[in-house]
């Protein structure tokens, strides 16, 4: 048996997963004729209590599409800088959009108003027009980390004096909806344009989804079919997403306290430094002394737990629903051993 930590993409379709996908009722959708696609963009729309959404064949270009769909070629992006659409979209920021980044340094990938206050460029005919911010919750580089409302009303703030559009990586937004008991209407209320994965810890097989206003996602459907992402039947993979939304949300309090007790153990390990909190399904640990962050991975490799080294000091372990409680027992024991 191998337990398999090193992502939440790695979730493979469950039985009734793949038979709703089986059954789902498709048409060509770059017609807009697919009506599991049409169900999904409505009921993912709906859930935020935003006007429209568009699917998306992966997360990075549904926040590519939303980068694009906000800024002008020459504009400044204001993100975190271990940020997703920074760090992890291959320059995608400058090669679709023709933007440049400004990156903070925050806290677990958070960042404060302050922040973005002070990265945004005065109108000025030397500097670069700031346009948008763009913020991840949770934070996949910082931990799974995630804000708290207060902080993002005090950003959204920022932007509306500012005239900036405000963008939310929400790739693991449901892990914080539920870590938080939070209601996804905030969100829709504060943010001009949202990103989700439905192939994170949701388990879906592909898709993401972009969430906006309808006059905003008609412009995203555009630039979708730009990039190559107007897909055909795209029902089978919408019916995914679709089973994933309407069961798989409340279990992902089970993958954070997965991830709470594989933590416990690790803070006792003396080879362990570091272990940033766990807010939800990811945890980010040093390791020193004995082992390089590559050996320990290595090591739980021989032992069928695999693991992903992030930095030559950071191991990383996500919790997801592949992950049941008899493997989270098994990674327990073994880090016991060592
Ligand atoms: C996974 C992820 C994405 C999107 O990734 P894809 O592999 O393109 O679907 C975007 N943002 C964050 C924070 C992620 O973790």
């Amino acid at each position: 048996m191998i337990i398999d930590l090193r992502s939440d993409t790695f979730t493979i379709p469950t039985e009734p997963m793949l038979q709703a996908m089986m059954q789902a009722p498709v048409g060509d959708d770059v017609f807009g004729e697919d009506p599991s696609v049409n169900q999904l963009e409505a009921f993912v729309a709906d859930i935020f209590g935003m006007e429209a959404s568009l699917f998306c064949p992966s997360g990075t270009m549904a926040n590519q599409i939303a980068i694009k769909c906000h800024t002008q070629p020459g504009d400044e992006v204001i993100c975190e800088f271990n940020s997703h659409v920074y760090y992890y979209e291959a320059g995608g920021i400058a090669f679709n959009s023709g933007c440049q980044v400004k990156t903070i340094n925050g806290n677990r990938g958070l960042v404060t108003a302050d922040q973005v206050k002070a990265a945004i460029n005065p109108h000025d005919v030397h500097r670069a027009n700031t346009s948008l911010v763009s913020l991840e919750n949770t934070a996949n580089r910082g931990g799974g980390a995630c804000y708290n409302q207060k902080d993002f009303e005090e950003i959204k703030e920022v932007c509306l004096q500012n005239n900036l559009k405000l963008h939310l990586d929400g790739a693991r937004l449901f892990n914080a909806l539920v870590a938080n008991h939070e209601d996804p209407k905030f969100y829709g209320k504060l943010f001009d344009s949202i990103s989700v994965c439905l192939s994170k810890g949701l388990g879906a097989p592909v898709g993401s989804v972009l969430i906006g206003s309808k006059e905003y996602i008609k412009r995203a459907r555009r630039v979708r079919k730009v990039l190559g992402g107007g897909m055909r039947q795209a029902g089978y993979l919408a019916a995914a997403g679709i089973f994933a939304l309407e069961n798989n949300i409340g279990r992902l309090a089970q993958d954070h306290d997965h991830a709470k007790q594989i933590a416990e153990i690790l803070i006792q390990k003396e080879f362990v430094g570091k272990v940033l909190p766990v807010d939800t399904n990811i945890i980010i640990f040093d390791v020193m002394g004995r082992y390089s962050a590559k050996e320990f991975s290595e090591i739980l490799k021989q032992k069928n737990i695999l693991t992903i080294p992030i930095s030559p000091t950071q191991v990383r372990i996500v919790t997801h629903l592949g992950i049941s409680p008899k493997m989270v027992q098994q990674v327990i024991n073994i880090l016991e051993t060592l």
